[in-house]
């Protein structure tokens, strides 16, 4: 804020773009454009002042689908919306730019997920979506066409592909390993891996507030993150899991907000480090808990 003493009609100032609050210090602005004098003085700001477009694109989306009889469609992507979107900031397929005469940008990304695609409307900063307006999935054609908006930008085929490729590499070790501590048979009293997107709800309440956070080094040498947590799902216990990929060598940061919050206390330390979820899973079965929580526990309590 403004210090009357030290100010006077030479000194430049800076205004919140949305509360217009006077700020001496440029740095005390937060910038979700590209290219754009918006500053914010607080998340708070930023939120009230997109809100109403956020409501305008909603709106849209709406007509679009009531247009498409749309409406009701049910698109699976196999994976939670955190997993979507980590995958999709570390390597869209496609990169659209409109611009308006004011030279204000809105961007949308579009990604192949499962044979979906999973498209987010948003502002860009630094290259990555930065305020995000509406994120949807579509089989439809159609659908797709509609979030092609402005000019493409190309795709910087980047250390970004690389990553992608090593959390699919990840994502089979783990699911390799988890046929082999649970047997999946007609007798298994484990939860069958179709049902587990019954359960992707469970990705945040996890990394948020995590009964015990483990980290370890696996075979290539690579940094995992385990977040577990248990819960009472219909009247029965079960644990829930997210293994995470941890990277310090790339200039990605996590979107999710779910993962932001994550990044307190011990994670602050560390800040600079990306994690990127690879694989979450539900299970009823202590065995394969223990079977995965291994490594250093870095928070939670000590179990025997
Ligand atoms: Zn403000």
């Amino acid at each position: 804020m403004t210090n009357i003493e030290q100010n006077n009609f030479k000194s430049p100032f800076y205004t919140c773009f949305s509360c217009r609050s006077i700020h001496t210090n440029l740095q005390d602005l937060l910038f979700v454009e590209e290219n754009s004098a918006k500053g914010f003085c607080k998340e708070e700001c930023i939120e009230d002042f997109y809100r109403p477009l956020l409501k305008h694109y909603e709106k849209l989306e709406e007509t679009l689908r009531i247009n498409f009889h749309l409406e009701d469609e049910t698109v699976l992507l196999g994976i939670s919306e955190e997993e979507a979107m980590a995958r999709l900031i570390a390597a869209p397929d496609e990169i659209w730019r409109l611009t308006n005469d004011l030279s204000e940008e809105i961007y949308s990304y579009i990604k192949v997920i499962n044979r979906a695609f999973y498209i987010v409307l948003c502002t860009s900063y630094k290259n990555e979506p930065s305020y995000i307006f509406l994120t949807t999935k579509t089989n439809e054609q159609k659908m797709l066409d509609a979030f092609r908006i402005g000019e493409k930008v190309s795709v910087e085929v980047s250390v970004s592909r690389d990553l992608e490729e090593v959390i699919e590499r990840k994502k089979s070790e783990i699911l390799a390993r988890l046929l082999e501590v649970s047997v999946f048979d007609e007798f298994s009293e484990d939860i069958p891996m179709d049902q587990y997107i019954l359960y992707h709800d469970l990705v945040g309440p996890t990394m948020e507030d995590a009964d015990e956070i483990y980290e370890y080094k696996d075979k290539h040498g690579d940094l995992l993150v385990t977040y577990t947590k248990s819960f009472k799902r219909n009247e029965e216990a079960i644990f829930y899991l997210v293994i995470c990929l941890k990277d310090d060598s790339l200039s990605l940061k996590n979107l999710s907000n779910e993962i932001d919050s994550m990044t307190s206390d011990d994670e602050r330390l560390q800040n600079s480090m990306t994690i990127f979820p690879i694989f979450s899973f539900p299970t009823r079965l202590g065995s394969v808990y223990k079977e995965f929580k291994q490594g250093k526990l870095l928070s939670g309590h000590l179990s025997n």
